[in-house]
């Protein structure tokens, strides 16, 4: 699609800046708060903070107490059943909410309510929800939130699914240290089994100028990690009108100055490419972790899903990443299950678990996806055999995760803190370069800030150790 047609004008965007005063205007001075409850990726994490933004604008203050709440937006998930269930689940408990406060508005978007069924869910078995907006309306929630009020009426607003790119609105940053940067939207690839792309449109990058501009602000305002987020982050820039890669993007981003660690997610391997490594390997800023969804060990399966690469391909990779950074760590999202999974298949799985030797893996049974072309396949799986390849596979994974923590005993590692922990509240927690989770005693001002901390013990999943002097 013309890039004149994606980008949303600095009027369309001034006009939503509009809405957003008029509903400051129109409720007033009074205290009013805001919650705004996340389901799934880090890129709804993202749209939240911008939905957030938005609320703050009209004079919201963002809350996590729904009780305090005057307005509750839920942001949902698709990606698997289960994810819909809990969003559903949720939105039905705010029912009794607005039966105790007459005013409560009650508001959904997201992935889940931009399909057509789901809409119409809504719309007639949950007559307390105010209003619904999909993923590509995202940027015009004032109008919305404005119509609703104004005219006392149900608003439901879909996408067209055209896609689109809105610059210019606020956002509200819910961590002081870590921050998203979205730098694309949308998805092309069509995996078979997958409902993105129908629900979040096609593939559009963002300018390089707004993503450099984004992260200096970040830099300067002192965020230690900052985590690029995108579909298929490797097509990036290949719909500018200056096409640019996503090697070439890190390496302007990595120029940025200031102290802080660069991320991103989610790479295809179809599209990984060894300038990406290289790039990753030259530059200090790229945290050294690789989250390379691999999916499935088969290449049958592989075809199947539609996913254009092989086991070999896959492994060429990984054989170049560790050539270049041999300490790279390296976590991927397996799924389970998929229709027509043979034991052999599954085996193949489990044998590229052991030969790539993950850091940590992101597991999914297979969940049937209204729409897309694998919940057509006839050969679904059987829930108990799927249930038992799952038990398996962690198995597999526990035991290799364990051994490689193991390893990091009397080192001393840097951690990001992140908090207090959710297990121990006397111990903080935080996060290496790679991405383990290492607990420990500290002080409080540690929050936020990096601590060397020498590994004590491990166990499968997290690391627990004592500030190094
Ligand atoms: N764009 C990312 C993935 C987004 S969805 C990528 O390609 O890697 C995140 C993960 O959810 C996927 O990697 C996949 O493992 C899982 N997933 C997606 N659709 C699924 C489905 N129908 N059933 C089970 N898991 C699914
Ligand atoms: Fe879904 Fe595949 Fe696109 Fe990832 S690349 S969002 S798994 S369709």
């Amino acid at each position: 699609m013309e890039r004149s047609k994606v980008l949303i004008s600095a009027e369309e965007i001034e006009k939503q800046h509009e809405y957003m005063r008029k509903v400051k205007d129109l409720l007033g001075s009074g205290e009013r708060y805001a919650l705004v409850r996340t389901y799934g990726c880090q890129q709804n994490e993202a749209d939240s903070e911008r939905l957030a933004g938005m609320l703050c604008e009209m004079g919201y203050t963002i809350t996590e107490d729904e009780q305090l709440a005057d307005l509750i937006l839920v942001n949902t998930c698709a990606v698997r059943e289960h994810a819909e269930l809990k969003a559903l689940s949720i939105t039905g408990q705010f029912k009794h909410l607005k039966e105790k406060k007459k005013g409560l508005l009650i508001g959904i978007c997201g992935c889940m309510v931009s399909q057509e069924h789901r809409k119409e869910d809504i719309k007639h078995k949950y007559p307390y929800v105010d209003f619904l907006f999909g993923t590509a309306m995202l940027y015009r929630m004032p109008e919305i939130l404005y119509t609703k009020l104004k005219k006392d009426k149900r608003q439901f607003f879909l996408d067209d699914n055209s896609g689109n790119i809105a610059e210019g609105l606020p956002v509200y940053r819910m961590n002081s240290f870590k921050a998203w940067v979205s730098i694309m939207y949308g998805c092309n690839n069509f995996c078979s089994y997958c409902v993105v792309p129908y629900v979040r449109g096609r593939e559009r990058s963002r300018e390089v100028d707004a993503i450099l501009k984004e992260v200096r602000e970040l830099a300067d305002a002192g965020y230690k990690e900052i985590t690029l987020l995108g579909q298929n982050v490797n097509s990036y820039g290949k719909d500018l009108e200056e096409p640019i890669s996503f090697a070439q993007l890190l390496a302007r981003i990595c120029q940025i100055e200031g102290d802080f660690t660069v991320r991103f997610m989610t790479s295809h391997p179809k599209d990984a490419t060894k300038e990406l490594i290289d790039v990753m390997a030259d530059n200090k800023k790229i945290a050294r972790a690789f989250h390379l969804p691999l999916q499935s060990g088969s290449n049958r399966v592989l075809a199947r899903m539609n996913r254009k690469y092989t086991r070999e391909k896959y492994l060429e990779l990984v054989d170049y990443m560790r050539q270049k950074m041999p300490d790279i760590a390296l976590t991927t999202d397996i799924i389970v299950a998929f229709p027509g999974e043979s034991d052999e298949d599954f085996e193949d799985t489990l044998d590229m678990l052991k030969r790539v030797e993950y850091d940590n893996i992101y597991s999914f049974i297979y969940s049937k996806r209204k729409g897309t072309p694998a919940a057509e396949y006839p050969d679904q799986i059987d829930p108990a055999v799927a249930s038992e390849r799952f038990a398996r596979m962690i198995a597999c994974q526990q035991e290799i995760s364990a051994r490689k923590n193991k390893d990091y005993t009397g080192e001393i590692l840097q951690v990001l803190v992140e908090g207090y922990s959710k297990t121990d509240d006397q111990k903080l927690t935080g996060r290496t370069e790679k991405n383990r989770l290492v607990h420990f005693e500290g002080p409080e001002e540690l929050i936020g800030q990096y601590a060397a901390v020498r590994i004590t013990r491990s166990e499968t999943y997290a690391l627990f150790g004592e500030l190094a002097q």
